[in-house]
Parts: C-alpha cells; sequence; structure tokens
C-alpha cells in the first residue's frame, strides 16, 4: 500500500511534535517544518532515524518549495504562549497570514487537505459562556494579543475563502488550552509556570485575583479531536477542548496539593485583554466526530508533573524566556 504523506509545520513545537508522532504510528510519511523560534529540537530527535520522518528548517512566511506529492496539511507553526507572542508580534502576524497563505497556495498545488491551527482565542474575551462556534467573539484588535488573535481571525477567513473559491478541502480546529509533556517551562503559560514554580520551591503567581476561568485539555486528546476532524468532511470551525472548566485561584491550590511543596500563592496583575473565562461547547465535535475528552485534570496534570519532575536543576533554573535574537532581523 502506497504511504500518505503529511506535512506538519511547527513539527518542533509542543502540539506539533505530538502529531507527528500520531501521524508516523497511524502509518503515514511524515514531513515536519520548524524554524525553532518557539519550539525546541529535542522535540523531534527521537524521530531522527525513523523512516517514515523527514524534517525540513523553513520559515513558513517564505516561499515553501517541497518536490513530493502531498496528501494532507496540518499547519501548527505560530507562536502560542502570550509570553512569545508579545515577545514576536510581527512573526506572530505574518505566521498566520503570510504562513497561512503559503500553505495554502503549496495545498491547492498539491491538490492536499489542508487543516488549520486555530483557537479559542478567537473568541477573545468572551460575552457568550460556553463558547460555541456560532459566537463571532469580543476581540480587542489593537490590544497586545490582537497580534495573536487577529492573525488567527484572518488564518479562518483566508482559509474559508480558498475552500469556497477554489474547492480546496480545508478543516480548521479551535484548539482550547491545552497541556502535557513538551511544554516549554518557560513559555509562561500557566500550567509550566507553576509546575517550574513548584519544583524550585517559589510562589505560585496567580495574575488577577484569580477568579478568571480556564478548561484545560490533555494533550492526547487534544491529537485525537485533530486526528478525526481532519478526516471528516466538516470544513467549518470545529472546538477541540476539554470543558472541565476552573478559576485560576482553584487550579493554583490544586497544583499544591498534586506537588505535595507547600508553596504559598502571590498575586501579580492581570496581564491587559486576559480573558475572564473560558469554556468550551464542544456539542459540535461530539455530534459530528464522536469526540469527546477521555482524560480528566487529575490524571493528565500527574502525568505533565512527572514529565517535569525530570527536569535537571541547571533546565528547572533557565530562568530566562526563549532567545528570539537569531530570529529577528536588527
Ligand atoms: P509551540 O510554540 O510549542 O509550537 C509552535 C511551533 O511553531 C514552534 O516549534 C515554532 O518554532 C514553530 N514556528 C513558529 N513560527 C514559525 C515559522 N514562521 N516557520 C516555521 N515554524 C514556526 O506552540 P503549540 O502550543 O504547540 O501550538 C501549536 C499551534 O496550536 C499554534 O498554531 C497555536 O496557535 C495553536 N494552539 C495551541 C494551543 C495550546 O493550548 N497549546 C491553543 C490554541 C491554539
Ligand atoms: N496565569 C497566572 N499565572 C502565571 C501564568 C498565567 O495566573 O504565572 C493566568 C493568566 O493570566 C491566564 C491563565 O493563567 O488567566 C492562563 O494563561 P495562559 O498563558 O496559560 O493561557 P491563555 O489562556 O491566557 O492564553
Amino acid at each position: 500500500m502506497i504511504q500518505k504523506r503529511v506535512l506538519i509545520t511547527g513539527a518542533a513545537g509542543f502540539l506539533g511534535s505530538h502529531l507527528c508522532d500520531r501521524f508516523i504510528d497511524e502509518g503515514f510519511y511524515v514531513i515536519g517544518m520548524d524554524n525553532f523560534i518557539t519550539g525546541d529540537p529535542k522535540n523531534i530527535t527521537h524521530l531522527e532515524a525513523n523512516s517514515s520522518f523527514e524534517f525540513i528548517e523553513h520559515d513558513v512566511t517564505k516561499h515553501i518549495s517541497i518536490e513530493k506529492s502531498l496528501d494532507y496539511i496540518l499547519h501548527f507553526a505560530s507562536p502560542a504562549s502570550p509570553i512569545d507572542y508579545l515577545k514576536i508580534p510581527i512573526q506572530t502576524l505574518k505566521v498566520g497570514s503570510l504562513g497561512t497563505h503559503n500553505l495554502l497556495g503549496l495545498a491547492k498545488a498539491k491538490k492536499a487537505r489542508l487543516l488549520i491551527a486555530s483557537t479559542s482565542e478567537v473568541y477573545g474575551d468572551p460575552l457568550v459562556h460556553p463558547q460555541s462556534e456560532d459566537y463571532y467573539g469580543n476581540v480587542n484588535t489593537i490590544g497586545p494579543r490582537g497580534v495573536y488573535d487577529e492573525a488567527k481571525r484572518f488564518q479562518e477567513s483566508i482559509t474559508m475563502a480558498y475552500h469556497r473559491f477554489h474547492g480546496l478541502e480545508t478543516r480548521i480546529v479551535r484548539i482550547f488550552n491545552t497541556y502535557g509533556p513538551r511544554m516549554r517551562l518557560n513559555d509562561g503559560r500557566v500550567i509550566p509556570a507553576f509546575m517550574g514554580q513548584a519544583l524550585r520551591g517559589e510562589d505560585l503567581t496567580v495574575f488577577g485575583d484569580g477568579s478568571q476561568t480556564r478548561s484545560f485539555c490533555y494533550v492526547d486528546d487534544q491529537i485525537d479531536g485533530i486526528y478525526k476532524l481532519l478526516f471528516s468532511d466538516y470544513a467549518y470551525p470545529v472546538n477541540i477542548g476539554n470543558p472541565q472548566e476552573i478559576t485560576i485561584k482553584d487550579f493554583a491550590e490544586e497544583i499544591i496539593k498534586l506537588t505535595g511543596m507547600y508553596q504559598k500563592i502571590t498575586y501579580k496583575n492581570l496581564p491587559v485583554d486576559d480573558p475572564l473565562q473560558r469554556q468550551p461547547d464542544i456539542s459540535l465535535a461530539k455530534k459530528l466526530l464522536n469526540w469527546e475528552p477521555k482524560v480528566n485534570r487529575a490524571e493528565g496534570m500527574l502525568k505533565t508533573f512527572n514529565y517535569f519532575k525530570n527536569f535537571t536543576d541547571i533546565e528547572l533554573n533557565k530562568r530566562d524566556h526563549k532567545d528570539f535574537s537569531n530570529h529577528i532581523k536588527k
């Protein structure tokens, strides 16, 4: 049987690397692409010797040329953590717009099906709760998070335009906060932030009064939802996430119990435009894909903590966030 070929952008990142694993396990030939701006080569070193995997170091905002035929493309390249996209706002806008345009062009040339990674951030600070796909959102276009939110909203629009105008086969997943092994310890997102603080014996930093909510999805569930969506015949956006909602303050307390380290909570200012509530309505994914998350927070957090527990003191104490200087033209 001929092996189907899939291009995964953002392959050295958290979700991209798990997608590479899943597609290889399912028998696909995977071409991973990344420029390492927020990713880590370590996330894919285990695939180096795999004959069903190849890697191309490339910035997807530049023209992409691939000689081999492609059956599927999954576009996951983009900074995803608020501190990342605040540090590299222009790259964030470019990867969502120019990068997506390049991948749509590639998909059209190869007659491949393209799935794009959108986000719950398209709902902004939502006035509707929980968020279902028919909610148009409440985004501050000119706020600091606007660079990410609007790039993703543009990404959805141009993807639908290629679908309607060129008849391209496209899929759009709206991913809600997902966590698990291979997140960058210093990427600033709440789970690695709290786990790093716990392991260093520091206080946990809750932003604002901690009454804002999030709903956390374990990575295996997320990957399964994305996989099922790719092979569905539905071109409109689909939420994939875990509806189990919690306030950030209660979540900090859960982490304190889980880690068994007696840290205190300290309170810092709430970042500008930090959404006050977020919970996916996953009725559509249940109906369409027969998908729902299986891993509850306690189980997923334990697996994630076991991953971070293996970090050396040097890794734990590497305070500086990712150094983006190599990627920024002076
Ligand atoms: P990540 O930062 O771990 O991975 C992103 C990867 O994209 C990195 O390896 C990075 O180097 C690469 N990249 C960025 N710009 C690039 C470019 N111009 N060219 C080539 N590679 C580039 O983030 P993640 O959590 O794995 O997120 C992956 C995707 O999923 C993103 O599109 C993100 O917006 C989306 N998403 C993730 C979450 C989540 O909770 N993890 C939530 C919503 C949406
Ligand atoms: N947060 C926090 N302390 C931290 C990091 C994050 O209280 O050290 C809060 C943040 O303000 C937000 C929530 O945790 O309300 C989730 O933040 P994250 O960056 O993980 O993702 P977001 O959902 O905001 O994109």
